[in-house]
């Protein structure tokens, strides 16, 4: 029989392949979602190791466990899936889908394109979030997931994790998140990873920081991320959007 969630439930929740994408990926907007009182909930999928410069797990995840801290995320999970051999199955999705529906999020925030010349884990993870996205709100199904209810996700957002400007797209609509008040927040959390971002790697964190700046110009701000919807966006108010008032 169905029986209630046993942890708060929360407003959004972003899942990666590993410790540290959404981070890169969406870590502004995590940190101006916590601090306008939304419940941010991160998951990620493998724990990420063994990476070269990394003592073990544990390290890994106490990283983690401090980057979600610096974000304001009041809860933050990793699945025991496979770092490096992520693959979108039926296993992956389940767990997913059951941690999803212990969850309950209203929005969820995936990783959304392929990631070619780096970890192919990146695709995989977002092929696995989407059918976790469904799977959740399958009725009769409830044996599957922990005898959890269903929970319908209305919302799914991607978030981009390479280096790339925003390019017209008629498959998906962009939604850009004006980060400048927490830019430095991202790139604290970005620096909680000292096993991923040692001092010959830190181009790294200039690029990603350059990459805000740029998606910020190109909208008229100090930094912004890009997200993107497969829905077009609704305005209810188009006055206060445009103007920014929200
Ligand atoms: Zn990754």
């Amino acid at each position: 029989m169905a029986h209630a969630p046993e942890q708060p439930t929360v407003d959004v929740v972003a899942v990666g392949a590993h410790p540290d994408d959404v981070e890169i990926g969406c870590g502004g907007t995590l940190a101006l979602l916590a601090q306008l009182g939304y419940q941010v909930a991160i998951v990620d999928l493998t724990d990420g190791e063994p990476t070269p410069n990394s003592p073990g797990p544990e390290v890994r995840l106490a990283e983690a466990q401090a980057a979600a801290r610096t974000l304001g995320a009041v809860q933050r999970h990793t699945l025991p899936l496979p770092n490096r051999r992520l693959m979108d199955t039926w296993e992956a999705r389940v767990k997913l889908a059951t941690l999803l529906r212990r969850l309950r999020p209203r929005v969820v925030l995936s990783l959304g394109a392929r990631t070619p010349l780096a970890s192919p884990d990146h695709w995989q993870a977002a092929l696995i979030t989407e059918a976790a996205v469904f799977y959740s709100r399958l009725t009769k199904w409830d044996h599957e997931f922990d005898d959890l209810p269903p929970h319908r996700i209305e919302h799914l957002l991607y978030y981009p994790l390479g280096f790339s400007l925003w390019k017209p797209d008629t498959e998906v609509f962009p939604i850009v998140v004006d980060i400048s008040t927490t830019m430095a927040i991202k790139m604290e959390a970005i620096g909680c990873y000292q096993t991923q971002f040692p001092p010959e790697k830190r181009h790294v964190l200039q690029r990603v920081q350059a990459l805000a700046h740029a998606q910020g110009a190109l909208a008229g701000v100090e930094a912004a991320e890009v997200l993107w919807s497969p829905r077009t966006v609704v305005v209810r108010d188009p006055i206060k959007w445009i103007t920014g008032e929200f």
